[in-house]
């Protein structure tokens, strides 16, 4: 007020036109306390200036007094407290959009000053996770990407930083954190199952490699025994002819040659199988060991019967691997009803969708059931009832459902019997 006063006795008593002035304080007024608190301080400016006016024409000031120029000075400082109060709001209106986005964010977002590391600006996912303020470890130096593990919380955050001209002119540090805690862990299961899924492979391998040495290497070895002991007997005895014994010793040598042969291409097919995930059909899983199952079942007067449920979900797995779970569960089931009447063996293998999301395989028998004596270590590896078992079948089939991220269990077949079952999550899941 007294402002506007001192202006208008300026503007009267001297040469100069000062009254264009009062627009700093309707501009201050209109910024600060709204468009109609700029308003008030327009008419009332307009009021002290034609109030001296009018004075200055009392006492004879050569210039008649002007009410239109105060009209006129009125509505042209009202306008510009309107404008300006329009223009406040519009600014605070980008702040509080940009506010808003900001502290609605997932990601953490701070920023600091570059030479102290005083906090300038933080988030509310920020504040939340850091209520001390402390913020996460810096990047190493010269670096403005990376992975940043902090220790306190036990998180992983991706941590991406650039410079900044702070509001104040300051430099500073723009720092974006995204908590990528879960994808780690999730990306050392899935590599931890990988692990697992190759030992796994490694080990049926083996398996294989060890059932069919034994079956393979069974002829040649004892081929070499018979002319090597051919030999033995006919140095002995002391009629000998040398043709002859060269021969022999060539038929063992040849033999010799197909044993080391069945190694090697056994050591090239362990060294050569990596597990290959894909999505499959569990039922042309089954399909395609039917035949080999069949052979089987047919040597033992088993009948196998299929309850596959057509429109089961895909699997994500290894195809051949499960092909060699199926096997070992269908040998087992028709090795034990080798004592069932012959009328009742039957092995059935069915396929369903499963409890959350998995797809289920039942392999179920007629036979005696699972021995208790046996039950609780039925997996281990290396148990076995059977006078030429390996006791590695069941053991292998378990690792080989698990490494999928599955489950293997046995349960009782109605009354007689006992069931297989396996179950994979659904890739839909
Ligand atoms: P192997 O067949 O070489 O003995 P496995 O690991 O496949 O090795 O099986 C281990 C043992 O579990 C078998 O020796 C047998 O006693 C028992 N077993 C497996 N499947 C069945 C089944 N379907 N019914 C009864 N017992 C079974």
């Amino acid at each position: 007020m007294a402002l506007l006063v001192a202006i208008a006795v300026l503007d009267h008593t001297t040469e100069v036109s000062v009254s264009i002035l009062s627009l700093a304080p309707v501009l201050i007024t209109a910024w600060f306390f709204g468009g109609r608190a700029g308003v008030m301080v327009s008419v009332i400016a307009a009021v002290i200036w034609f109030v001296f006016d009018a004075l200055s024409d009392l006492v004879g000031s050569h210039m008649p007094y002007r009410p239109w120029d105060a009209a006129i000075q009125f509505a042209t400082f009202a306008i510009f407290a309107l404008v300006i109060a329009k223009l406040k709001a519009a600014l605070s209106h980008a702040d509080e959009r940009f506010a808003t986005v900001l502290e609605g964010l997932d990601v953490m977002v701070y920023v600091a000053d570059a030479a102290s590391g005083e906090l300038l600006y933080a988030n509310e996912i920020f504040r939340k996770t850091f209520p001390d303020g402390q913020g996460l470890p810096a990047l190493p130096p010269g670096r403005n990407e990376g992975e940043i593990h902090e220790a306190g919380r036990g998180r992983w955050f991706l941590m991406q930083v650039r410079p900044l001209r702070w509001i104040d002119g300051r430099i500073a540090r723009l720092s974006i954190a995204t908590d990528i805690t879960e994808r780690r862990r999730a990306e050392e299961l899935h590599l931890q199952q990988q692990e697992k899924l190759a030992l796994t492979a490694r080990l049926v391998a083996v398996g294989e490699m060890a059932t069919t040495l034994a079956h393979e290497l069974n002829q040649p070895l004892a081929a070499i025994a018979n002319y090597n002991m051919g030999c033995v007997q006919r140095l002995r005895s002391g009629t000998w002819e040398p043709a002859e014994l060269v021969e022999a010793m060539e038929k063992g040598a040849l033999q010799a040659e197909r044993a080391s042969g069945v190694i090697q291409r056994l050591r090239e097919f362990v060294a050569r199988r990596a597990p290959r995930l894909a999505a499959c059909d569990i039922n042309e899983v089954v399909r395609g060991v039917r035949s080999t199952i069949e052979t089987e079942a047919g040597k033992h007067s088993v009948r196998l019967a299929l309850a596959l449920s057509e429109r089961v979900p895909y699997v994500r797995a290894d195809q051949t691997l499960m092909e060699q779970v199926i096997l070992n569960l269908a040998r087992n089931a028709i090795e034990a009803m080798a004592d069932a009447p012959a009328g009742e063996r039957e092995l059935r293998i069915l396929s369903r969708d499963g409890a959350g999301d998995t797809v289920e395989v039942e392999v179920a028998d007629r036979g005696p059931g699972i021995d208790p004596e046996i039950e609780v270590r039925l997996f281990s590896p290396f148990l076995s009832t059977k006078p030429d078992g390996m006791g590695l079948g069941l053991h292998i089939s378990r690792s080989i459902v698990e490494a999928h991220g599955g489950h293997l269990w046995v349960t009782r077949n109605g009354e007689r019997g006992a069931s297989f079952h396996f179950s994979l999550r659904s890739v839909y899941a």
